[in-house]
C-alpha cells in the first residue's frame, strides 16, 4: 500500500516499465486519447465547416459599433494671417434621435410632440424610415431645451453642433460659403464660391467632431452606454491666407457704419502687397445664402473685385507713362479755361469757378484738372495708353484664388478718336477696373514703381515688375500729397498721420443718375504702411463721400492697429 502511494516520477527505470505496460493503465491513454480526437473535431467543425455560426459569435463579442451624427464640418479652417478662424465658428444646439434607445416609439413620438410642438405623425414616421440616428432640423427655443433637458426622454438628446459661419464671420465674400444642408448630407460639403470653392479639394477632409452612443453588433443599446461627443477636425488642412482679422473687422465696421449702401473696401500692405482687408457691401448670411438671393443690390457680389467705371483715379496711370516716355515735362504748366472743346465733344473742368486757371503739373493732379489730363491723353498715342495699362495690371485678372474676379475693359489697341482719347485720359468712356487693380498700381507708386501681384493665401507665388522710376514714382508721390494737403482730396487726410491720394468720381449710365465714388491712396505719410482703396457705387462723388471713408478707416488701422 505504501508503494502505490508514491508518485510517477518517484518509480525506478524498471517498475516504470512495468506500470506502463499495466493494461489498466493502457486503457486509460486511450480513453484520454479517444477524447483528444474529438475535441478537434468538433473544433474544426466550428470553425471550418459551421463558420457562420462562429462569425456570429465573434461579432457579438467585438463588433460593438458607433451610431453618431457629424457635429461639424470634415473640412478646414479659414484662417487669417495670425492663424484667428476668419468665420468664428460657434456652436448651438441640435436635437438628435437616437433610435437604438427607444423602447415604445409612439410613446416616443407622443412625449416629444409634447414637448418641442411638431406634429408627432412626423416624429413617428422619421422613426419608420431610420434605424440609424437623425437630426430633427428644429431649432429649440431656451424654453423647450429646458423642457428637454428636464424630461430626460431615452433616445431623445439635444448635442452640440458647429455653426461654420459664426455671427461675426469676416471676409464673407472672399471665404464664400458652403452648401447649407453640408450639415445633414456629406455630399453638400461642397465650397460654392470664393476660398470655399477655390480649395475645395485641400479644405474638405478629416474627422468631424461627432455625437453618439455605441450599440451592440446588431444594433441594440449596450446598457449603460451613454451619449458622447468624440474630438473632431482630425487630419483637417487649414488654408492661412494674409487677411488679418482685426483690420478687416475695422474696414468692414466703417463701411457698415457709413452711409452707402454698395461698396468696396481693400487694405494692401506697402511692404508685401499682401492683402490685408477685402470687404464688400451689402453683406449676405452665408448659414443661409437662399435668404439673400432675391434682395436688392446683389449682396453675392464681392465689389472689391468686380469692375467699374475709374473716374479721376485713372489720371495717375496717364501720368506715369507721360513721364517716363517724355510726353509731358514735370515742370510744365498747363492753364485750364474750365472746358475743353474735343471734335464734337466738351468736356468741363471745374466749371463754377472758370477753370483752374494756371496750374503746374503736380497742382494739375492735385485739382484733378480734366483739361491738362486731356491735353496730356492726347499727345500720346493711343495703342501706347492701353498698352501701358496692360502693364500696370489692368483688363486682365490679377492671380489670385478668387473665381469672381473681373478683368475689367480696357479699349481695343489701335486708332481710336480723339473724344475717346479724352474720356479715357480722365477715366471715363469704355474703361472699368477693379477696386482691387487700383490698389495694387497707388502701391506701386508708393514702392517706388515696383508693381507686385497682390497675395491672399500664403505660399502663393508673388509675381513682380519695375513699372516706372523711382523719380517718377517720387512725383507722383508729392503731387499725390499735395491732393490730401490741400487739394481735391483734403477730406481723406487721417489726422496725426497724414496720407496721399487720389479722388475719383465716375459717371454712370443706366438706372441711376448718381456717380461711383473712389480715394485710392496711402497712410501714414512717413513709412507708409497701408495702401487703402474706397470703393463706393452710385452713391456719390469721391471728395465728398469716398475720401473721408478713406480717412475713417486709416484712423481705425492706425490708432487702434498701430
Ligand atoms: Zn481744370
Amino acid at each position: 500500500m505504501a508503494e502505490r502511494k508514491r508518485s510517477l516520477y518517484t518509480l525506478s527505470k524498471h517498475e516504470l516499465n512495468a506500470t506502463v505496460f499495466d493494461p489498466r493503465i493502457k486503457q486509460v491513454f486511450l480513453f484520454l486519447g479517444g477524447a483528444f480526437i474529438v475535441f478537434l473535431g468538433l473544433m474544426a467543425y466550428y470553425q471550418i465547416v459551421h463558420s457562420s455560426f462562429g462569425n456570429r459569435y465573434v461579432k457579438s463579442a467585438f463588433l460593438q459599433r458607433r451610431e453618431s451624427v457629424p457635429a461639424s464640418l470634415a473640412r478646414g479652417y479659414l484662417l487669417d494671417t495670425n492663424g484667428v478662424p476668419l468665420h468664428y465658428p460657434c456652436w448651438h444646439p441640435v436635437l438628435v434621435v437616437f433610435p437604438s434607445k427607444i423602447g415604445d416609439k409612439d410613446l416616443f413620438a407622443k412625449k416629444i410632440a409634447a414637448l418641442i410642438c411638431v406634429d408627432e405623425n412626423l416624429i413617428r414616421e422619421a422613426l419608420e424610415d431610420r434605424t440609424t440616428p437623425f437630426k430633427i432640423t428644429l431649432e429649440p427655443s431656451l424654453f423647450e431645451m429646458e423642457r428637454i433637458i428636464g424630461s430626460a426622454i431615452p433616445g431623445l438628446a439635444l448635442v452640440p453642433e458647429e455653426i461654420r459661419y459664426g455671427y461675426g464671420s469676416l471676409a464673407r465674400h472672399v471665404l464664400g460659403y458652403v452648401r447649407p444642408n453640408a450639415y445633414l448630407n456629406p455630399e453638400d460639403n461642397v465650397g460654392e464660391s470664393g476660398l470655399e470653392s477655390w480649395y475645395q479639394s485641400v479644405l474638405i477632409g478629416g474627422i468631424p467632431t461627432w455625437a453618439g452612443t455605441f450599440v451592440t453588433g446588431e444594433g441594440a443599446e449596450i446598457p449603460g452606454s451613454g451619449i458622447r461627443m468624440g474630438s473632431g477636425r482630425e487630419h483637417s488642412t487649414d488654408l492661412l491666407t494674409t487677411l488679418d482679422a482685426r483690420i478687416q473687422l475695422g474696414v468692414e465696421q466703417a463701411l457698415g457704419e457709413s452711409e452707402i449702401s454698395k461698396g468696396a473696401a481693400v487694405v494692401l500692405e506697402v511692404e508685401t502687397g499682401e492683402i490685408l482687408a477685402l470687404a464688400s457691401l451689402p453683406q449676405y448670411n452665408q448659414n443661409h445664402p437662399e435668404d439673400s438671393l432675391f434682395l436688392p443690390d446683389s449682396p453675392f457680389l464681392n465689389r472689391a473685385i468686380l469692375d467699374f467705371a475709374p473716374g479721376s483715379i485713372w489720371k495717375p496711370l496717364v501720368l506715369t507713362l507721360a513721364l517716363e516716355k517724355g510726353y509731358v515735362a514735370p515742370d510744365e504748366i498747363f492753364e485750364c479755361k474750365g472746358q475743353v472743346t474735343v471734335g464734337s465733344a466738351v468736356v468741363n473742368c471745374a466749371l463754377s469757378r472758370g477753370g483752374h486757371g494756371r496750374v503746374t503739373l503736380k497742382e494739375a493732379l492735385a485739382q484733378s484738372c480734366n483739361s491738362a489730363f486731356i491735353e496730356i491723353g492726347l499727345r500720346i498715342p493711343p495703342e501706347e495708353l492701353v498698352d501701358w495699362a496692360l502693364k500696370c495690371g489692368f483688363g486682365r485678372r490679377l492671380s489670385i484664388p478668387l473665381a469672381e474676379q473681373s478683368e475689367g475693359l480696357l479699349p481695343e489697341p489701335g486708332p481710336m478718336l480723339d473724344g475717346d482719347v479724352a474720356n479715357y485720359s480722365i477715366g471715363q468712356g469704355y474703361l472699368t477696373i477693379t477696386p482691387l487693380q487700383a490698389a495694387c498700381f497707388f502701391r506701386s507708386i508708393v514702392s517706388g514703381g515696383n508693381w507686385i501681384n497682390p497675395t491672399l493665401v500664403r505660399g502663393t507665388g508673388a509675381e513682380e515688375r519695375v513699372l516706372f522710376s523711382d523719380a517718377t514714382a517720387v512725383f507722383l508721390q508729392e503731387a499725390l500729397l499735395l491732393s490730401t494737403l490741400e487739394g481735391i482730396g483734403k477730406a481723406a487726410w487721417v489726422s496725426g498721420y497724414g496720407s496721399a491720394g487720389k479722388t475719383g468720381t465716375a459717371e454712370t449710365e443706366g438706372e441711376s443718375s448718381l456717380d461711383h465714388a473712389w480715394f485710392v491712396g496711402w497712410t501714414p505719410i512717413l513709412a507708409p504702411k497701408y495702401v487703402i482703396c474706397v470703393f463706393c457705387e452710385r452713391s456719390g462723388t469721391g471728395p465728398s463721400l469716398a475720401a473721408p471713408l478713406f480717412r475713417r478707416i486709416g484712423e481705425i488701422m492706425l490708432l487702434q492697429y498701430p
